[in-house]
């Protein structure tokens, strides 16, 4: 052997130890009972604990093999070995960081706070995912409480969100939701897809396939379909809007009963024309596009737009191909107070 080839051994060797996982600094009991190996960390824990939190560890443990020396054996994705003497579990597909997420939301308490919206969105994706995947029930639970209260089924809440230059879990709106949408997809969380399929839809179709490199094709596809559904009753609405206007002001206790019916009239529609539900806000189109109407004329449009906008609202799970919100409630409520 040529001292060349050596060295391309050597290097070879040294590359593959550096790529094997490494212990991780934290998640290390000297006295566990249990490794978890991932892509790039090794964990020493508790079986117990693991058990007592997670019905698909709990079955794992008590099959009769693990903890034997059962080199490789391959059981539903979970490979089980021995790793100086305690049983070495493989998680298949979980990043080393995101289990460390979903171990040190166990084991320390300060870690993961569910109540906290500035928790980062690399925790919150990691709980999601790893939580319904290995049925961590109470950190499920907690999870879909917390990305719910950011993300509430209800026009007037979202109102308040969306458009709004405000991050969510520490990033940008739109990185925050495109991600959330993701992970509640693979990890099938029914009740968070409408309303997160909904707010990635107030953007524009190249920040979506920018932000969207790692999205699976079904998850895109749907998306596009009823961002696609939504833009146009938006466009409807808009268009609708001056052949509606006598209409719309019918209600109104007019302070200028001749001159509003004749006068009132809309103008640079044309401002509207963009993909956002947000735009159209009664309130907005009213200050920004309506004149020569008085002030009750205008609160009465005002009210008669919001009224079309609840009629698209109601309708929008179904554009994604969802029952109605109702339905999507009452999943979340199962989820949250199981
Ligand atoms: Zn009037």
């Amino acid at each position: 052997m040529d001292v060349q080839m050596q060295d391309e051994r050597g290097s070879k060797r040294r590359r593959e130890d550096q790529d094997e996982p490494q212990r991780h600094d934290i998640l290390w009991f000297p006295d566990g009972n249990v490794v978890l190996a991932t892509d790039k960390y090794l964990f020493k824990v508790y079986k117990g604990l693991l058990s007592m939190h997670s019905s698909v560890f709990k079955g794992m443990f008590e099959l009769p093999n693990v903890g034997g020396a059962i080199g490789g054996q391959n059981t539903g994705g979970v490979v089980q070995e021995e790793y100086e003497g305690v049983p070495l579990i493989t998680l298949v597909g979980d990043k080393g960081e995101d289990v460390a997420h979903l171990l040190r939301a166990l084991y320390e308490r300060r870690y993961y706070k569910c109540y906290d919206s500035n928790t980062p969105l690399d925790v919150v994706v990691a709980i999601l995912v790893l939580s319904v995947k290995y049925d961590f029930e109470d950190l499920m639970r907690d999870v879909v409480r917390q990305i719910s209260g950011q993300f509430p089924m209800s026009l007037q809440s979202m109102d308040l969100v969306v458009g709004k230059d405000e991050n969510i879990f520490g990033v940008d709106q739109l990185v925050c939701g495109l991600r959330l949408l993701e992970a509640a997809f693979q990890s099938g969380v029914e009740a968070l897809l409408p309303i997160l399929f909904f707010f990635c839809s107030n953007a524009l179709i190249e920040d979506i396939f920018q932000l969207s490199d790692t999205m699976s094709p079904g998850c895109l596809h749907t998306l596009i379909k009823g961002r696609d559904r939504l833009i146009f009753k938006v466009n409807e609405l808009v268009s609708d809007l001056p052949e509606l206007l006598k209409f719309d002001m019918e209600e109104s206790e007019c302070l200028r009963q001749r001159r509003c019916p004749s006068e009132a009239r809309y103008k640079c529609l044309s401002g509207l024309s963009k993909p956002f539900f947000f735009c159209v806000e009664g309130e907005d189109v009213v200050k920004d596009h309506l004149i020569h109407a008085c002030a009750n004329c205008r609160s009465s449009v005002v009210k008669s737009i919001e009224e079309r906008r609840e009629e698209i609202w109601a309708k929008i799970p179904s554009y994604f191909g969802y029952p109605g919100w109702e339905e999507m409630q009452a999943k979340l409520d199962e989820i949250e107070n199981s």
